[in-house]
Order: structure tokens, then sequence, then C-alpha cells
């Protein structure tokens, strides 16, 4: 009998580019069986993005136009409920972005599958899916058995080494798959509107003059810290937390684990300044720290120190600058 296949949600961008960190979830599933991809959106996938998963092992991409729009995450995690319900896989794979993550979570609701996002590795041991993450702010390694016959899981970049396998486009079969019905909980919110965020031309981490970093205290919204950074020509780094958590890529992780920066100026908010951190930025020239705790070890290092809400502090730093740099 041949086995379930493993089921890859495309991830890809508006104009129908494959995203990187795809290729390494097909090299991952490729390891557990054939790998078929689900691609969500009205338009199907183009000769280049179907080369591109081809060659990285796909033998089949189910295109589902959606039921409501693509970008919701209810909608997408019931595109793949009915794949899901034809083709009976024993795993669905996801990228660890936010929004992925959100998709497995309610199509591990929708399917009564067992859901893991955030892992680091995935092995099927005699049969059972065994998920490997980090917890409690990577001080802890943890392996979760998933014990249901659908297993959902959301993968960190660098879980897997990616492989080209040269199969080619024409070795992918394509099926178009009728969307269901729209359920309650996908038309519960509607999309009234998408701003694309410009290109941030922001300088490369490792070699920026001018680095400021969002911490756990940002709680996700790095738009203070971004705007910081570029208004003062500069790039936007994080601790691991905040790549952890999934509100920044993982590029923009500074310390022992991430990079290593030696800018002019760094500012961090929301940084509490542990050791880990301070591997990757004690070099900088000026440090400041912007930390509502008083206590915060950051601001045993920092040249300057502010105590106080960082969504309050940036803001007014950046208005500031703006009229003073005109
Ligand atoms: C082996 C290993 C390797 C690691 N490698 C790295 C690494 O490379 N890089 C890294 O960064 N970490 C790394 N870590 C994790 C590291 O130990 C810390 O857990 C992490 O740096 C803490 O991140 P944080 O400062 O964002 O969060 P926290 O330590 O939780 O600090 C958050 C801070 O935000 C402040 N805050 C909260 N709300 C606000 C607000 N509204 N305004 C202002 N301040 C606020 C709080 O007072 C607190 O000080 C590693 C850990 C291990 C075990």
């Amino acid at each position: 009998m041949a086995t379930a296949p493993v089921l890859v949600l495309i991830d890809h961008t508006d104009d129908g580019a494959v995203r990187p960190a795809v290729r390494e979830l097909l090299a991952l599933a490729a390891r557990f069986g054939s790998v078929h991809g689900v691609w969500v959106d009205p338009v199907a996938p183009g000769a280049d993005a179907l080369a591109e998963l081809g060659a990285h092992g796909a033998s089949q991409v189910h295109v589902v136009a959606p039921n409501g729009e693509h970008h919701l995450t209810p909608v997408v995690a019931e595109a793949i409920a009915v794949v899901v319900g034809s083709v009976a896989p024993r795993a669905v794979l996801l990228t660890n972005s936010f929004e992925h993550k959100e998709v497995a979570g309610v199509l591990g609701v929708r399917t009564g599958a067992g859901v893991v996002v955030d892992a680091a590795g995935l092995e099927d041991s005699d049969g059972t899916f065994v998920a490997t993450k980090s917890v409690f702010a990577a001080t802890w390694t943890t392996r979760c058995a998933i014990r249901t016959p659908l297993a959902v899981v959301a993968v960190k970049p660098n879980a897997a080494e990616v492989v080209a396998t040269g199969q080619g486009p024409a070795s992918v079969e394509v099926h178009a798959v009728d969307a269901e019905a729209a359920t309650a909980a996908a038309r519960g919110v509607e999309l009234v509107e998408r701003t694309e965020r410009a290109p941030s031309g922001r300088p490369d981490l490792s070699s920026a003059q001018v680095v400021v970093v969002g911490g756990r205290g940002t709680d996700g919204d790095f738009g203070p810290v971004a705007d910081l950074a570029d208004v003062l020509g500069g790039a936007v780094g994080a601790t691991r937390v905040a790549t952890d958590e999934g509100w920044i890529d993982h590029e923009a992780q500074i310390g022992q684990t991430g990079v290593t920066v030696s800018p002019r100026l760094y500012i961090g908010a929301g940084v509490s300044g542990a050791v880990h951190h301070r591997g990757g930025m004690q070099s900088a020239g000026t440090i400041i720290a912007v930390n509502n705790d008083p206590e915060a070890p950051i601001f045993e290092i920092a040249d300057l120190g502010i105590v106080g809400d960082l969504r309050t502090v940036l803001p007014a730093a950046t208005q500031e600058l703006r009229r003073l740099l005109g």
C-alpha cells in the first residue's frame, strides 16, 4: 500500500513567487513520503513556481481557489482541509510565519489533528511524527510526539537542508480543487484594505552604523522600532524572544546564536540585556537602552538609559529627530 502523502502549504508572494522557506519544507516532507503542495490563491501557480516546486520534490500540487479572501487564515485553513479530505495525508507542513502558525491552529481544530508550531526538527519514529522545539526562551528543548493520524506542523527556518531533485516541472501533476462553501468562521472577518509596505531600503544589519533593536517589550509591534531605525538610517535588529515569537525574521536576531553587530550606535527597546544577547552587541560604540524596568540588566552596560514605556519613548524620539533632521 502506498504511504499517505505529506502536504506542504506553498507560501508565496502576491505575484506568485514561491517563498524560499518552502524549499526547506519540501525537503523535509520528502523524508516521509510523496510530497504534495497546496496552493491557495484564486490565481493558479505559474510555470516558474511549478518548476521550482517540482525541482524541490513536489510530485503533485493541489490548487484551491478559496471561497473567501485568501489572505485570511481561516480561509486558508478551510482550503487545506478540503485537500486533507481528498488525499488523506499523514502530515501538513507549513512555514513558521505568524500567519501560518495561525493557519495551523485553525486547521487542527477543523481536522482534529495534533498541532506543533515552532518546530526546529521533525522525525518519523516508527510511524509517529516527533517534533523538536525549544521552549522557555530556548532554555529547554522538548520532543513532542503527535498521536493523531494527521500531524500539522509549522517548521522554523533552517530545520532541513534544501535539496533540489531536478525532477523538473513535467513531473508535477496539478489538480484544481473546488473549495467548500465558506463556514461562518471564515466569513467572520472581512479584509477591507491591504497596503503593501514599501521596501525598507535599510542597511545590512551586521554592518550598519546604527542598529535599533526590539525585544519582548515590543509585544510584537515593531512599528516604533522600525520608524526610529528609518529616521536614523539604521537597521532593525531583535532579540531571540522576538524572532522565536515570529514577530520578525530570524535574520534580525542579534546575539550568541544570531548576528554579531558592532554599530556606532545601538538602541535597545524592550530588551532586558540577557547575556546571550549581549554577546552579539556589547562592542557597540554607544548603547542606549529604553526599558520600563529600572532594574533591567541592560542598564548596566548602557551609556544612556531611559526608564519608560517604549511605545511612548520611541515615537517621541522619532518625532523629535524628524524635526531636527528636517
Ligand atoms: C543557548 C541560548 C542562546 C541564546 N541566544 C540568544 C541570542 O542570540 N540572542 C538573544 O537575544 N537571545 C538569545 N537567547 C535568549 C536570551 O537568553 C534571552 O532570553 C533573550 O535575549 C531575552 O530577550 P528579551 O530581552 O527580548 O526578553 P526579556 O528578557 O523578557 O526582556 C524584555 C524586557 O522588556 C521590558 N519591557 C516590557 N515591556 C516594555 C515596554 N512597554 N517598554 C519598555 N520596556 C518594556 C521588560 O522590563 C524586560 O526587561 C539565548 C538563550 C539560550 C539559552
